[in-house]
């Protein structure tokens, strides 16, 4: 069976990447299966293990990353570490599926430079910073100090869009969607 293709979704949180992920898995032509990151923080509202993440503690995560079990891994924010197991890639890949992933600017950058040619890195970028932190203040469900630290962080990250494949504007979310789904058919020849 021919192996799945790689496609890397980055942008900076608020910027509605998991939203587009979702509709992009509604789409059974494009035949995805998403890579469910491990992840030392706790979990939010009604996330469950195994679904949005793996939730290792610390200890766990670090003696994972000693062991070789990730492709790639970030300490995306101070002392909370996420990473891609390398079991989640062969799992999905192998079964003939493009694997989606949803992983920070460094990481995706990571695994594009591994995978290369099998690899799509698309970068979401907002309309603007201003309206990328009403949207973040509207999702509610960070406090103050954490919200700080997203908007500082994604003024970084919006520095590295131009080192990825392509780029998408998610002003209007149909159109986004659209776009990104064009750009996973032509690079999976779908
Ligand atoms: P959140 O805590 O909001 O779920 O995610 C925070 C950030 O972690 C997001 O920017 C997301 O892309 C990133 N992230 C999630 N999973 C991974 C992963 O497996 N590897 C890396 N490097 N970043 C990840």
């Amino acid at each position: 069976m021919k192996k799945g293709k790689i496609i890397i979704l980055s942008a900076p949180s608020g910027t509605g990447k998991s939203t587009i992920i979702s509709r992009l898995m509604e789409m059974p032509e494009l035949k995805l299966g998403f890579s469910i990151s491990a992840t030392s923080r706790a979990p939010r509202g009604a996330e469950q293990h195994g679904r949005e993440y793996f939730f290792l503690s610390p200890e766990e995560f670090s003696c994972r990353v000693d062991a070789g079990e990730f492709v790639e891994w970030e300490e995306v924010y101070a002392g909370t570490c996420y990473g891609t197991l390398r079991s989640e890639v062969t799992r999905v890949t192998d079964s003939g599926n493009n694997l989606i992933m949803d992983i920070d600017v460094k990481g995706a950058l990571n695994v594009k430079r591994q995978y290369g040619d099998e690899a799509l890195a698309i970068f979401i970028l907002p309309p603007s910073v201003e309206e990328l932190e009403r949207r973040l203040r509207a999702r509610n469900t960070d406090s103050e100090d954490s919200l700080r630290r997203r908007i500082d962080k994604a003024e970084t990250e919006l520095s590295y869009a131009d080192k990825f494949d392509c780029r998408v504007v998610n002003d209007n979310l149909d159109d986004a969607v659209a776009e990104t789904a064009a750009l996973v058919r032509k690079f999976a020849a779908i």
